[in-house]
């Protein structure tokens, strides 16, 4: 895309550091606004904490970890119509998130109306079963919540609602033992989408090519299309300022590149790498991990409800996605199961999941375990006070789910940050 016979002379080069969905949304953002770009990434691949790959022991595309995009992300949609990659995303049809209970064999889904007021829970056939219309209502006082309180202190593990949909649903958005996750961080996601009818509920999921297909390859080529510059290879090991703030050097180690005074920087890097590039910065400085597990079947899966993904509660998997023959299963916030050894997992995890499929739970199929240690900032109350804003000296920008953005680490912050430094390189 070349910009239009309107659009600002083109001063300078954006050097946008990371190849992640911030770095990829940011530089994209430029380029679609006529800017000139250099993207460059340590490894030799685009996407960081959410991407796919061809996996060999599977004979699968396989996802780091399954990733769940909500109608509420906006951000999100709105890159993925920039780079045309919505097609690559699978759409959740009805809008509808089952659950099982793995103790009680128990099913059930919630099932958002179309307004923005939940209406939709007087229906007893929408909710948890056992519950009353009056149990939802306590989700409110999270409205209220100053920054120092944690879920649990209004939603207590005693609340009836607690321990199958409230602690679920904390656990896998905060990414964050229940006890320690942040009310705020919470409140700003159900806020977006269980408070504003089905359409802001509706899942998304990768289709058949995985993540990269839908977040990624389009990115890239989109930016390759557009005379973006992406460099792969180049790890980012320390910057340079200027007496007035201003970065004037970045040393990639086997180069250095020196910067114009029209240049700018975008750093979308993760917490703990700007930790060691910005060591007076406060940031985030604890994460959680997440593990997943991909199960290669016999032959197409079919998850009870019909629908590609399933919530479990009463076990140890969490969430449960299918791809054609292959089931992956999501355990969020597992720093004390991630240090066992692999098999293991597997086999434990399989446990889990044949009981949600029916299988044989001594017989687990071949599987793959993704251990994404530092999976995401710790969304705590505390954790949640150290992330930095957006821009940091007249030409630096920090850009990533970490960064202050409201919301809990993931893909719609990441590219929320990322959109919005590109709007500020922008309007300079
Ligand atoms: C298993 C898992 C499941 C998740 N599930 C969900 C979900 O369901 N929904 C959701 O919204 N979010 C989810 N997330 C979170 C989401 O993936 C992240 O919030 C998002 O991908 C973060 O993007 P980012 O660009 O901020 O950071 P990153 O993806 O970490 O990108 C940083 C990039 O910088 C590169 N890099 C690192 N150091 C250097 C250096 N020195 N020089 C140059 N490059 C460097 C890295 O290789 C990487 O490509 C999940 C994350 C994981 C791990």
């Amino acid at each position: 895309m070349r910009p239009g016979p309107f659009a600002p002379a083109v001063t300078g080069t954006t050097h946008v550091v990371g190849a992640g969905l911030a770095g990829l949304a940011c530089a994209t953002a430029l380029v679609a606004a006529g800017q000139q770009v250099t993207l460059y990434e340590a490894t030799d691949h685009a996407g960081g904490r959410c991407r796919s790959w061809y996996d060999a022991k599977l004979d699968r595309t396989i996802d780091n970890g399954n990733h769940l995009i909500l109608g509420a992300n906006r951000e999100c949609l709105t890159y993925l119509d920039r780079v045309g990659g919505r097609d690559g995303l699978q759409t959740v049809d009805p809008v509808c998130l089952p659950f099982r209970d793995l103790q009680t064999g128990e099913n059930w889904a919630l099932r958002p109306g179309l307004g923005p007021l939940p209406l939709w829970l007087a229906d007893p056939h929408r909710r948890v079963p056992d519950s009353r219309l009056v149990d939802y209502l306590r989700v409110l006082t999270l409205a209220f919540a100053g920054p120092d309180r944690r879920v649990i202190d209004l939603l207590p593990e005693s609340h009836p609602l607690t321990a199958r949909l409230w602690k679920p649903l904390a656990v896998s958005i905060l990414n964050t033992p229940y006890e320690e996750g942040s009310a705020r961080l919470l409140w700003a996601v159900f806020r977006q989408t269980l408070l504003r009818g089905a359409e802001a509920c509706r899942p998304y999921i990768a289709g058949p090519g995985g993540l990269s297909a839908a977040l990624v390859d389009p990115a890239l080529n989109f930016l390759a299309k557009a005379g973006g510059d992406v460099r792969f290879g180049k790890r980012l090991k320390a910057l340079y300022r200027s007496a007035n703030g201003a970065v004037d050097l970045l040393d990639f180690g086997t180069e250095m590149i020196r910067l114009t005074p029209d240049d700018r920087v975008v750093i979308a890097l993760p917490a703990e790498t700007v930790g060691a590039l910005l060591p007076t910065l406060s940031i985030p400085d604890r994460s959680h991990g997440i593990l997943n597990a991909h199960y290669r079947l016999d032959q197409s899966a079919q998850l009870p409800g019909g629908l590609p993904l399933l919530g479990l509660t009463g076990g140890i998997a969490e969430w449960l996605f299918v791809r054609e023959d292959v089931v992956s299963v999501t355990v969020s916030a597992a720093d004390t199961l991630i240090n066992r050894p692999v098999d293991d997992l597997l086999a434990l995890l399989w446990r889990d999941v044949a009981a949600a499929l029916g299988r044989d739970p001594d017989r687990p199929a071949m599987g793959r375990l993704i251990k994404e240690r530092r999976a995401g900032f710790a969304a705590t109350p505390d954790q949640n006070r150290r992330r930095p804003g957006i821009r940091h000296g007249p030409n630096l920008f920090l850009v990533g789910d970490w960064t202050d953005t409201g919301l809990p680490a993931t893909i719609e912050g990441a590219v929320q940050s990322g959109h919005r430094a590109a709007a500020l390189v922008t309007a300079a």
